[in-house]
């Protein structure tokens, strides 16, 4: 199965930026580039009519980072899944550490963003990840464990729904973990997801989000149990992003 490189953009781009770099994404993502990687880029709500439009006919995929559990309503500010659905994304990325922490995200909240986002046909990235206090208390695994539980609805599976393994203190820090704890902690999301969701389940995609750059991808890609990654930073710099997928 090719990995999934899916870039996060965060809150960067105004819209020149945005169409910019999309068209030197789908200018450089080919497999005669040497990029075989699934591409997937999740620019600001802002950005993503400019960006679908630069990428449509492109293998680049569109998503988003967030929306809103109901499909409309009176909720100012919101956007919902339907909507990002409506622009043409085909992903959303949902309980990111930095909507987690600030925004207050609890893991309920997150469980109905997911159902949310499949009733809409969107493809889910559930982010879930310890912090630094958490891991150096030994408690990472039973912290991602909880969080999986109980943030993903019942019918994630069925929805080929991804999980991203972001541990917090490895989001923009430049520190990562090393390959036998991405290994081991990527085990331990797919028996999670085996035992609850069992031959629904299929071979999920679980990716490895926190500080991933050129010079580490292709180590932490090399992971038989790594099927992509989730990338902030290096996804800001077209260069950056396609050597990514290449080493993948
Ligand atoms: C992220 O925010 O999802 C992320 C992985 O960021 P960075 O690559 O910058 O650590």
């Amino acid at each position: 199965m090719a990995k999934l490189i899916a870039g996060n953009w965060k809150m960067h781009g105004l819209s020149a930026e945005a169409a910019a770099l999309a068209s030197a994404l789908k200018e450089g993502a080919s497999p005669v580039a040497g990029v075989r990687a699934e591409l997937l880029v999740c620019p600001p709500f802002t950005a993503l009519a400019t960006v679908g439009a630069v990428l449509r006919d492109s293998p680049i995929a569109l998503g988003a980072q967030d929306c809103h559990p109901a499909p409309s309503g009176a909720h100012t500010g919101d956007v919902s899944a339907p909507m990002l659905k409506d622009l043409g994304a085909r992903f959303v990325i949902l309980g990111h550490s930095e909507r987690r922490t600030g925004h207050g995200e609890s893991d309920a909240l997150v469980r109905a963003k997911v159902a949310s986002a499949i009733a809409a046909g969107l493809i889910p990235i559930v982010c879930v990840g310890e912090s630094l206090a958490e891991r150096e208390a030994g408690r990472e695994e039973a912290v991602v464990s909880a969080q999986l539980a109980a943030s993903l609805s019942d019918d994630f599976a069925a929805a080929c729904g991804t999980v991203a393994y972001e541990p917090v203190w490895a989001i923009g820090t430049g520190r990562t973990p090393t390959a036998q704890q991405i290994a081991a902690m990527h085990a331990l999301i797919r028996a999670g997801l085996a035992a609850r969701f069992g031959a629904a389940g299929g071979d999920p995609l679980i990716l490895y989000g926190g500080s991933v750059k050129p010079d580490n991808a292709a180590s932490i890609l090399a992971l038989p149990e790594v099927g992509g990654a989730l990338v902030g930073g290096a996804s800001l710099v077209a260069a950056d992003f396609l050597a990514i997928a290449a080493a993948a």
